[in-house]
């Protein structure tokens, strides 16, 4: 029996019926297993139960892994704060990197990106006011960001992507979520259809408000040491 069936499907329940009252509930939800800490034996696991999107934090710890499961149809996506220095590998061991939060970043991550793969997809990290984290990108500099950032040929932007302070209360996990997809269905940017929201705390109503991804960790693989 694998450990990780029945969690897969309880999540794959959870957000399904979130998903009946979301915005757009004819959307399918990617569920991203979270698997930072995690040794690869779990990943194996989690795939032969059936995953196969996994996201990473930390660039050394995920590149071990994508060589250890070199021989499963992985889809890598990176999910960390971002330093300069870690950009070539970044651009080039990853299909999706969620957590691009200035240009600076985005140039390098273009620039670096090996001509022969497809153009990295790529979310917008949002910073929503009163959140305790400095990274992300102010709504108010969003549209520039995009424009800049459609000009860079080896990139892809597909959405944003917001990470919350930690709430209890279920309107209150609600409502970043909820002003965030109204400023992107304000820009009217056609790609931008994409929205890597919600955690283990806060699924359901990271769904609810619009999540095309949810990026769980603990909820499957339990706690991290
Ligand atoms: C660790 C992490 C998660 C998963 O968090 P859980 O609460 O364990 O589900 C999701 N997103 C990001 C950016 C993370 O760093």
């Amino acid at each position: 029996m694998n450990p990780y069936s029945d969690r897969i499907s309880q999540i794959q329940q959870t957000i399904a019926t979130a998903n009946l009252g979301s915005p757009n509930p004819e959307q399918a939800i990617q569920l991203l297993a979270v698997s930072k800490t995690k040794p690869s034996r779990d990943l194996s696991l989690a795939y032969q139960a059936g995953l196969r999107h996994f996201g990473e934090s930390y660039l050394q710890e995920a590149l071990s892994k994508q060589d250890q499961l070199a021989h499963f149809a992985i889809t890598w996506h990176f999910i960390g704060p971002i330093q300069s220095n870690k950009t070539r590998a970044i651009a080039n061991n990853f299909s999706w990197v969620h957590s691009v939060d200035r240009l600076k970043i985005a140039k390098r991550l273009n620039e670096q990106r090996a001509p022969h793969l497809s153009p990295l997809n790529i979310f917008l990290q949002i910073n929503i006011s009163g959140e305790q984290s400095k990274s992300g990108v102010a709504l108010d500099q969003l549209p520039t960001l995009v424009s800049e950032i459609r000009a860079l040929k080896n990139l892809s932007l597909r959405g944003v992507m917001a990470i919350p302070e930690k709430q209890a209360d279920y309107g209150a996990q609600c409502q970043p979520y909820r002003d965030i997809y109204q400023a992107i269905q304000q820009l009217k940017e056609p790609d931008l259809n994409h929205f890597s929201f919600g955690m283990s705390g806060d699924m359901t109503a990271a769904v609810h408000e619009g999540a095309t991804i949810v990026r769980v960790g603990t909820a499957l693989f339990g706690q991290r040491n």
